[in-house]
């Protein structure tokens, strides 16, 4: 099966990923006319074509609509053993990031190139390789006379808007979902491509828009400077209310917490093998000093500190168009990257607070929480997956798995992880050196992608091994 099921996915997938990465099937958040635009739906029905053509016994394909909601695309899979029932759940999404800027010479956001042994174009790793590594692993199982558990392949439309649709859809869906005691997401990253990377923790996410007005209008600011207050200094001032404003430290308590022993322990290990990670992939000027003392401290900050971006503000002119004026407003998105086990929604109730008591100057301060996304922190997976974890990668990539955390969100785990409480997830993906998802020049390291499957394949094989086994009796 090894090295079969790397030529097939360059044989099966390659093509129709390649015409996917044509379509500018923007998030919902980044195209408000999506419905009207359709480039969503002829995207999930790119990729339903191409599953429902997949020679899988007794597959079943759909794409899952809900009225003023992203479609989803959800395939299931019988095991191939009837008495087994328990299933195996593979996320991950079709809807793309804006293409945030010009891409490289020779390169384009939709036009799919490729270049050495990456496929170029947005959405190619982040998450459209997903469909393909899922039911490609299948196929091959089945191809090579294996065994695998009932599989349900769920593609959804709306993450990269924080996956507003996810909870109707799986709302809906519940007695297909029915059964499932493992979850394999595909959307996550990896330091490095020499092995089948785990995420152990994501931060959670919490955005507010802030505004602040002091007048009517602007006005001259010959007339009205030293008697108006500035609104850029009230903002200024509600804003060290979060974070010192000489270290960056975010203030309120509700937005951090301590990270568990052993997580700690493996990003030590990361950055024992792999020095700087964090460092070493952001182009940081010349003399600029970064926070954190040592390389592992450095990952823990980006694992499980809280920390604060503007990220968009409103009400100044630019540079060039700026003439003497007290401006009579200023509007700021602040974006929280929170803790994996901090709750979002009382981290934004948090925020909202701090901003709005006692505005200085006695300014109009209004704050607008925008939906809340809780990080996720990978519970303890059972000793029959954390071996089989280490062969799949060992037969994939020749070396045993690796362990990681996302500095990022992904919403649908920590919604996942309260739907299914008891549910082993596996967090992983190809999102690593050069991928560059959510930036300009994205693209797809081919020979991962095929190990990535590879490793899916082992892992569903071993599932319906231990599936097999009469359940443990829990020890009290
Ligand atoms: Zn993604």
């Amino acid at each position: 099966m090894d090295t079969s099921i790397k030529a097939r996915f360059a044989a099966e997938a390659l093509d129709v990923l390649a015409h996917y990465l044509e379509i500018p099937c923007l998030s919902p958040a980044y195209d408000p006319e999506w419905a009207t635009a359709g480039h969503l739906d002829r995207a999930v029905e790119l990729l339903a074509n191409w599953a429902e053509d997949r020679p899988i016994r007794g597959i079943r394909v759909d794409v899952h609509r809900l009225k003023s909601r992203t479609p989803v695309l959800i395939c299931e899979i019988p095991s191939s053993d009837p008495e087994a029932t328990a299933t195996v759940m593979l996320y991950g999404h079709f809807d793309k990031q804006p293409p945030l800027g010009n891409w490289s010479p020779g390169l384009d956001p939709f036009r799919p190139t490729l270049r050495g042994d990456r496929l170029y174009g947005r959405g190619s790793a982040d998450d459209g390789y997903s469909l393909f590594a899922s039911l490609l692993a299948v196929e091959s199982l089945e191809k090579a006379g294996l065994k695998h558990p009932r599989c349900v392949v769920l593609i959804e439309g709306s993450e990269e808007s924080a996956s507003p649709d996810l909870e109707a859809h799986l709302d809906a869906l519940a007695e297909r979902l029915d059964g499932t005691d493992l979850l394999v997401c595909l959307d996550s990253g990896a330091p490095t491509f020499d092995r089948l990377w785990l995420t152990q923790s994501l931060r959670g996410n919490a955005v507010v828009t802030v505004d602040v007005r002091v007048l009517e209008r602007g006005v001259h600011s010959g007339t009205a400077s030293g008697v108006v207050p500035s609104p850029f200094r009230v903002l200024r001032q509600i804003l060290n209310r979060l974070e010192d404003p000489y270290t960056g430290e975010v203030l309120l308590p509700a937005l951090s917490a301590q990270p568990p022993v052993d997580q700690v322990r493996r990003l030590e290990d990361l950055a024992s093998e792999l020095g700087d990670v964090v460092a070493s992939q952001l182009p940081v000027l010349g003399g600029v000093e970064l926070a954190g003392d040592c390389p592992a401290e450095r990952l823990l900050r980006q694992a499980w500190r809280p920390a604060m971006s503007v990220i968009g503000i409103d009400g100044m002119p630019s540079v060039s168009d700026g003439g003497n004026v007290v401006h009579a407003g200023v509007t700021a998105n602040l974006s929280f990257r929170l803790p994996p086990s901090v709750d979002a929604a009382a981290a934004t109730a948090s925020i909202v607070d701090a901003l709005e008591q006692a505005p200085p100057s006695g300014a109009k301060v209004t704050v607008t929480a925008h939906p809340p996304a809780s990080g996720w922190s990978c519970p303890p997976l059972a000793p029959w997956l954390l071996e089989a974890l280490d062969e799949a990668s060992t037969a994939a990539f020749g070396r045993k798995a690796g362990w990681t955390s996302e500095g990022g969100t992904i919403p649908f785990l920590a919604t996942l992880g309260k739907r299914f409480p008891g549910v082993q997830v596996v967090a992983t993906g190809v999102l690593g050196p050069g991928s560059n998802a959510h930036s300009i020049d994205e693209s797809l390291h081919i020979p991962t992608a095929e190990s990535v499957t590879l490793s899916v394949a082992h892992l569903l094989e071993a599932h319906a091994d231990i599936s097999k086994r009469p359940p443990i009796a829990e020890s009290d």
